[in-house]
């Protein structure tokens, strides 16, 4: 056997040891959600497409459309689809890439870039393979030197995202969006048009008008829908076009109003309600809210960017020109983003509190990737805010191995204990409205 054919077997040996590793996790964590109780009708194309991506490493389904990846929720969806693209975002939760990123990234770099980095160095993961174009926006050091990384063999670009949110910013990202506009139509060959820009806004807009009713349905209580199967839910957008998503979702959303008129619940015991916050909980990384579901607490609501920040929030066109359109997009990603990136986070309590009332929330579960300063950063403050409300908060740090999970159990079902003595469940939180 010549020297070469012998490194092309050991890393075919490594290529499958790595598919092995990586399907099996995410199948694991496919059976756990399928495990818990009382899913909704409809929830199970969100999960063929969790396994499609995960287990079978398929490919998103586009037709024929070309792929543009994301990797964050500041990258206006609008805009890729006025291109003739799809949009599918890329930020991971894969343990198994995260440990072969491990070896090419910087001890203290988080794990969602190391998994990244992970599926650069194996090129084994097709959603990444295949993406025409991938954008960047550089929200914090990771991101940028990882923008660096995927450009030594993609065609990527970066959005700088502005430290403030005043009008001259807004003027520089509108700027930004204009040049993304071109390189978006030099990626897949269709100019964007006034037409195919509104219809770019009617696709991301159906979807979240389904989402804005399944948010509504969430917020019932006896609940309707846990909400691991909830993320899971908004995990599978990442890897669907936004109308499919939508047309899935109605199907779900109907499933629960139908449940609301046969009386038919998740469960009839009162369980703590958590609101979840912090860094990105990515499929599989979903440790944290199964744990806190099987542990006797319910996951009300959260404010994460695979979960409902990544759409909640819609573009208001003021102007139905082409530049208003544009100009809304610019708003929408930067003025109410809650991301910690920004320098002022007065948004980012503002929505929390928000949250903490529509959901009446008893406990706040506030997620720290290792290395993720930004949210890091901010959580002496959300714990002095949320202090002030009488809401109890815990940060738990983690990372993307599984050698933590029994520690975050612990922890968890503690929290949610203290939770259980300190507030009758009936108890409303009150808010004061001085936000
Ligand atoms: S955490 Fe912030 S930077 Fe990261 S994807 Fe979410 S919005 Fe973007
Ligand atoms: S915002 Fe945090 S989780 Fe996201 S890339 Fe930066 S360091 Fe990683």
């Amino acid at each position: 056997m010549t020297v070469k054919s012998k490194a092309d077997t050991l890393k075919e040996r490594q290529d499958r040891r790595f598919i092995n590793k990586e399907t099996q996790t995410a199948a694991k964590y496919l059976r756990r959600l399928e495990e818990l109780s009382n899913a909704p009708d409809g929830i199970e194309q969100f999960y063929q497409v969790l396994k499609n991506i995960y287990v079978e490493m398929g490919h998103t389904e586009t037709g024929n459309q070309k792929t543009v990846g994301t990797y964050c929720v500041m990258t206006p969806p609008e805009l890729i689809y006025a291109a003739g693209a799809v949009p599918v975002k890329l930020c991971s939760g894969n343990y198994t890439a995260f440990s072969v990123g491990d070896s090419v990234a910087p001890r203290d770099a988080c794990p969602l870039v190391k998994a990244v980095a992970g599926f650069k160095q194996t090129g084994l993961m097709p959603v990444y393979e295949d993406c025409s174009m991938m954008i960047v926006p550089i929200t914090c050091d990771c991101k940028k030197k990882i923008a660096g990384m995927l450009s030594e063999n993609c065609n990527v670009t970066t959005l700088h995202i502005p430290a403030s949110r005043n009008d001259e910013d807004i003027e520089e990202f509108t700027e930004q969006l204009y040049q993304l506009m071109e390189k978006l139509e030099k990626a897949t060959g269709s100019r964007i048009t006034f037409e195919s820009l509104s219809e770019g806004f009617r696709k991301v807009g159906y979807a979240q008008y389904e989402l804005s009713e399944f948010i509504r349905l969430k917020k019932q209580i006896p609940y309707l829908i846990r909400g691991s199967h909830a993320m899971a839910i908004m995990n599978a957008a990442a890897y669907m076009p936004a109308d499919m998503w939508g047309k899935a979702l109605h199907k779900v959303n109907a499933a629960l109003r139908k449940n609301i008129a046969e009386n038919k619940t998740v469960t009839t015991k009162k369980l703590p309600r958590i609101l979840l916050t912090g860094s990105p909980i990515v499929f599989p990384n979903i440790k944290i809210p199964l744990l806190i579901e099987e542990t006797g607490g319910i996951v009300a609501a959260d404010e994460t960017c695979m979960g409902e920040r990544g759409m909640w929030d819609p573009a208001v066109i003021t102007d139905y020109s082409f530049d208003g359109m544009i100009r809304a997009l610019a708003n929408r990603a930067v003025r109410p983003c809650p991301c910690p990136t920004f320098a002022d986070n007065s948004q980012r309590i503002y929505r929390l509190k928000q949250l903490i009332e529509e959901n009446q929330i008893q406990g706040v579960i506030y997620h720290v990737l290792r290395g993720c300063l930004v949210y890091d950063f901010e959580y002496r403050r959300i714990e002095d805010e949320l202090g002030k409300l009488g809401i109890p908060v815990i940060r738990l740090e983690s990372d993307y191995n599984e050698e933590d999970i029994e520690q975050l159990r612990i922890r968890i079902e503690a929290f949610i204990e203290l939770i259980k003595l300190k507030q009758t469940p009936e108890k409303r939180t009150t808010v004061r409205r001085d936000f």
